[in-house]
């Protein structure tokens, strides 16, 4: 029989999102075991491009809740990155240098300058338009198909490995319980309240808990009796490595995004795929990320070939994550789902998780991410 613990908080899932959770959590006075099955950040947090771009979410122009989330949660990594890289030691390759949508070809040349109408108009983020001259002047490397592009200053790339790596420093360092290798597999619970949640190694009793565990929180939500759809969605990358430098700026077309990292390789990805928790890589994507990188940039053709990975998004139907109070229960709160977000998203729902849990306060602007919209 395992042993008994206790904690004020229980985090369930060591990626980013449950990372950063603990991290708000820890600022108050307050003991807080994370869970996680594998080692922090090995999964999805690991895969991702660390690419914060929140205007990919007002593709269409206009701004959303969900924007609104997401541009702010990006503007909060200015801050969070240089304390956590000096409380940490780790080096995060924070990249401030914006990023480059470009458009191939007449039609997407028009589509991508009405975005840019729109996004002047819209979305409280500076934006401006380069034209074919322009744009190969920022980026010489960028092949004749390139017809015009959108710059955006403030939108950044990072390491989001290091991220969750510096992370967990600072965790241990502060205090909270962080268990690797420990799987959550249920929980005990009186009534509608969560009094403990179980591991192989025995029980911590706790009154409150945060799913956060990635493309898996749904098969947890079944713990309470419910399906909450957070599922997985696949995405697959490539790094290669140039003989001389070829790419100055993050730079995404309508098929892929591009990313220069401070090692001298360039990142390419991701694919798209609904087939569940099957993470492997495959000929079919990495196939068609690799077409994209020599129509963009020519002379990657010539780039030496170094990793392929691939990781699960925590995905869910309406496209919105899932962060707040599960209603019906007491003590239960979803950090989840945040697709091909959850880097940039991470902060602001670290802190949204923060203000339920420590001041009992939901922003109005979060209603919209409530679980409530999947319960009964
Ligand atoms: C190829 C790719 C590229 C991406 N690019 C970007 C990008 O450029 N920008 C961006 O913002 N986002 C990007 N994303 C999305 C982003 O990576 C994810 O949204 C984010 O990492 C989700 O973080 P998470 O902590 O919710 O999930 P995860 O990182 O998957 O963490 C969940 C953790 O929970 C653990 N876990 C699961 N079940 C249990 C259990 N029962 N007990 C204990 N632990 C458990 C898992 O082991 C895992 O470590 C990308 C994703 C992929 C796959």
């Amino acid at each position: 029989m395992g042993s008994t613990a206790v904690a004020d908080v229980v985090i369930v899932g060591g990626g980013i999102v449950g990372c950063m959770t603990a991290y708000e959590l820890s600022q108050a006075d307050l003991q807080i075991t994370l869970l996680e099955r594998g080692g922090l950040g090995q999964e999805a947090s690991s895969a991702s491009g660390g690419q914060l771009v929140p205007l990919h979410l007002a593709a269409d122009g206009e701004t959303s809740p969900l924007f609104e989330f997401h541009r702010g949660s990006t503007y909060l990594f200015d801050e969070l990155v240089p304390a956590l890289e000096d409380a940490s030691g780790v080096c995060m390759g924070y990249e401030r240098s914006g990023v480059l949508r470009v458009a191939e070809g007449e039609n997407e040349h028009d589509r991508l300058k009405q975005t840019f109408t729109a996004w002047q108009r819209n979305v409280g983020m500076p934006v401006s338009w380069l034209d074919v001259d322009e744009v190969h002047r920022l980026e010489p490397g960028l092949g004749p198909n390139v017809l015009g592009g959108i710059f955006s200053p403030d939108e950044r790339t990072l390491s989001s490995a290091r991220f969750v790596e510096a992370l967990g420093r600072i965790l241990r360092a502060r205090g909270v319980d962080v268990r690797e290798g420990t799987p959550a597999t249920g929980i005990r619970h009186h009534e509608q309240q969560v009094h403990a949640v179980e591991t192989p190694q025995g029980e911590i009793q706790t009154p409150e808990l945060v799913l956060a565990a990635g493309a898996w929180t749904g098969l947890c939500s079944q713990w309470f009796g419910l399906t909450v759809p957070i599922t997985p969605l696949r995405g697959q990358m490539v790094a290669v490595r140039p003989h001389t430098p070829i790419l100055g700026t993050t730079t995404v077309s309508y098929n892929g995004a591009i990313t220069p990292r401070p090692d001298g390789t360039v990142t390419a990805g991701s694919t798209t795929e609904d087939v569940g928790f099957d993470d492997r890589t495959t000929v079919d994507g990495i196939r068609g990320i690799l077409e994209i990188l020599p129509r963009l940039v020519p002379a990657l053709a010539d780039a030496t070939l170094v990793r392929t990975w691939s990781g699960l998004r925590p995905w869910t139907a309406d496209g919105l994550p899932v962060v707040g109070r599960l209603p019906g229960w007491t003590g239960v709160t979803f950090a989840s789902g945040h697709g091909k977000h959850g880097i940039s998203g991470a902060p602001a729902t670290g802190l949204a998780v923060r203000q339920l849990i420590v001041d009992g306060r939901v922003e109005a602007a979060h209603d919209v991410l409530s679980p409530a919209r999947f319960v009964e």
